[in-house]
């Protein structure tokens, strides 16, 4: 009866298939649609500061309004909180306002990068550099000879603010670290990956073009400031000031000859942050449905806009305090259930080693939804509860959401915290559920169009559950 065992095999079994085997060709359509917007987003949003105020425009086109602390609610119930261009919260009102709890999907804006130290600009055998603090977990072996972007905000001495933006456009240039040629690099080549190049050799190549003066020392250095005065009136110390940031110049890019994937810098976690700002904004607004995106999650979540800061109480104090709501800021938290939207590690063939492929997740298998992360016995892990774990997968079910489990890397390989734990903290129901990477933390990072989507729709079915 090869029948019936089929569909007691059916039955029993925990099936993790391909999007591209179980989605209708409409639905496969659909998502490389959807990744069209996803693209333009990436490729224009490499800082947190760009996302936040992208987002905040897209949530403009759908009748979100800037909320200061000040102003008066009136009738909008569509706000936005706005914290220092870095993070923000928005929020939309459903029929009930704030008395039966929220969903609050949670992502993060920031991404492993290079940030200047503090006095960064000098000049080496006529050769001027700036010099980089990296920002996050990075493998310093990959940031050589690749070409690199500074987009940053500076602060003048009048007040005025002058944005940065040089190595996106193609005819911009761009800036490089270098690295030794293969014939004189012996000794080097001999070392592990982690030690090959230390952190205080990731230096970027700003300029060789000395002023005229020869009586002058640092000519090169001088040039550069020059430069930078004339073009953005800046001088030594607003590099001190400002908050600068190289990255990656390569443009998003599809992958692969069927065109299945993305390659990008910064999908961790600006995937989540594309998926579930649309995903908020597409979805009915019947319910009261927060969006919290935060910065810092690469550093610990810390200082005033990270996910650990006060921000988000501080929001939802006010709110409830001008829209008269009869419940304290405890019990709309105890009463509400939050997704934390971060990308995990898909299983990557070429090194199967550090994965446990029975538990991986794996690229083009949907969205991942992680029970607990942490690293070693579970350590800062925060375990989501069997019950929320079960409504989260009725419901991906039930709406034909593509998901499979994920679970990342072996044991005592390594491991990494996530920023559900804040939520958690909040006394809320969270689990997370995001996008597996191929090269995540490296400056061009690859996800499958499937799994995009389906974060998408799954983040959708949950605002809307
Ligand atoms: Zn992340």
């Amino acid at each position: 009866m090869p029948n019936k065992k089929k569909n007691k095999a059916e039955n029993l079994l925990l099936k993790q298939e391909s999007f591209w085997d179980i989605a209708t060709r409409e639905e496969q359509s659909k998502a490389f649609e959807f990744c069209e917007g996803y693209k333009t987003f990436l490729n224009t949003n490499k800082t947190e500061r760009q996302v936040i105020l992208d987002s905040i425009s897209l949530a403009k086109k759908s009748g979100f309004k800037d909320a200061n602390f000040e102003v008066r609610i009136g009738d909008n119930k569509k706000f936005i909180f706005n914290n220092r261009n870095k993070s923000a919260i928005f929020i939309s009102l459903g029929e009930n306002g704030f008395t039966q709890g929220a969903k609050i999907l949670l992502a993060h804006t920031d991404s492993p990068r290079l940030d200047l130290k503090v006095r960064p600009l000098y000049e080496d055998t006529g050769i001027a550099y700036l010099k980089p603090h990296y920002y996050g977990g990075i493998k310093k072996y990959q940031w050589p000879t690749i070409p690199l972007s500074m987009i940053g905000t500076v602060i003048l001495k009048d007040g005025k603010e002058i944005e940065i933006n040089i190595g996106e456009h193609k005819d911009d240039q761009v800036f490089l670290i270098s690295d030794l040629l293969p014939h004189i690099d012996l000794e080097r080549m001999d070392k592990p990956l982690k030690k090959a190049i230390g952190a205080e050799e990731l230096n970027i190549i700003v300029g060789s073009r000395p002023i005229g003066d020869k009586k002058i020392k640092d000519r090169v250095k001088l040039s550069v400031l020059e430069w930078l005065n004339k073009n953005y009136q800046m001088s030594e110390v607003d590099l001190f000031t400002a908050d600068i940031r190289f990255v990656p110049s390569f443009p998003v890019r599809d992958v692969g000859f069927d065109r299945s994937m993305i390659a990008g810098y910064g999908q961790d976690d600006r995937v989540c942050v594309y998926t579930g700002l649309t995903a908020f904004l597409a979805s009915k607004e019947n319910q009261t449905k927060i969006l919290f995106l935060a910065d810092k999650e690469e550093i610990g979540s810390v200082g005033t806009t990270g996910a650990k800061s006060l921000f988000l109480e501080n929001v939802l104090e006010h709110l409830l305090l001008k829209t008269n709501a009869p419940i304290s800021i405890n019990d709309l938290f105890r009463q509400s259930k939050a997704i934390s939207a971060d990308v995990t590690a898909a299983l990557d063939p070429d090194y199967k080693a550090s994965h446990d492929p029975r538990n991986s997740p794996y690229l083009g298998n949907g969205a991942v939804i992680e029970k607990f992360l942490g690293w070693g016995g579970k350590m800062m892990s925060t375990d989501a509860e069997p019950k929320f774990i079960r409504e989260i997968v009725d419901l991906f079910n039930k709406k034909k959401v593509v998901w499979q489990t994920g679970h990342l890397g072996k044991i005592d390989e390594g491991g990494g915290g996530t920023i559900a734990v804040y939520l958690a903290n909040r006394n809320l129901d969270v689990i997370d559920v995001g996008v597996g990477l191929l090269n995540m933390h490296a400056p061009y990072e690859l996800a499958s169009k499937a799994d995009i989507y389906s974060a998408y729709k799954g983040y959708n079915v949950f605002f809307e559950s």
